[in-house]
């Protein structure tokens, strides 16, 4: 079983990083692969160039095994559509149990993704939690279509390659790449908030306003 990690990683985080980890631990995942959007379609353009966003997933995932960075979005005109990518993802293997990693706040906004119907007839939805979103505690919290599919153990998504949901537990990061933008602009120190090679890469380039020495 693989597992699949869209975003935008403007910049890439610990709140990518951490939970990525440890799902990849929990799930028993062959590998999790990050997939940096090229234009995400759901909000505005990313501050950092695509081929910045590409560069710094993959600095932050050289030091963890069972981590990789998937260019295959970047490769791709147009918005940067999930069901694309898990389209592609299938035409290469047909039959391997997948797994769609997302945050809280992702899940709760699905129903706006372009044909998100099709999304657990490609690959199981996994949700992480994240610090001010809460995870659904029973049925009436969720909606309709995602009551039925629901499991709890990741032996039963490996037995099927699409069309369940779980909630994984994650140790909570308070973490968002706004803020780390925000911070960074303000000259102010962001370490232990993203991995070292990420911010040397940052400082190097200088992006999101980067220009003090302290940060
Ligand atoms: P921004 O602050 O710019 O919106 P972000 O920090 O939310 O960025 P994205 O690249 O938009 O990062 O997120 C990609 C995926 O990672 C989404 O599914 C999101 O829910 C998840 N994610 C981001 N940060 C966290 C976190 N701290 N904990 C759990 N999941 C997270």
């Amino acid at each position: 079983m693989i597992g699949i990690f869209g975003g935008t990683f403007d910049p890439i985080h610990y709140g990518h990083l951490r939970p990525g980890q440890q799902a990849l631990r929990a799930l028993e995942l062959q590998e999790l692969r990050f997939i940096p959007a090229a234009h995400p379609p759901h909000r505005q353009t990313p501050v950092a160039a695509c081929e910045h966003r590409l560069r710094m997933a993959e600095l932050a995932v050289a030091e963890h095994p069972g981590l990789r960075v998937d260019d295959r979005e970047t490769r791709r005109d147009g918005p940067s559509y999930t069901v694309a990518t898990l389209e592609s993802l299938r035409a290469e293997n047909e039959t391997q149990p997948m797994c769609l990693l997302m945050g809280t706040d992702a899940f709760r906004g699905i129903e706006s993704w372009y044909r998100w119907k099709r999304l657990l007839q490609l690959s199981h939805i996994v949700v992480l939690q994240r610090p001010g979103w809460r995870t659904p505690r029973d049925n009436e919290d969720l909606p309709l279509w995602a009551r039925g599919v629901i499991c709890d153990d990741n032996r039963q998504l490996a037995k099927r390659r699409n069309g369940l949901i779980m909630f994984q537990f994650v140790t909570p990061q308070d973490i968002s790449a706004s803020n780390v933008r925000m911070m960074i602009a303000r000259g102010e120190s962001v370490q232990g908030m993203l991995p070292d090679v990420v911010l040397s890469y940052i400082r190097a380039n200088r992006l999101y306003g980067y220009s003090r020495q302290e940060v």
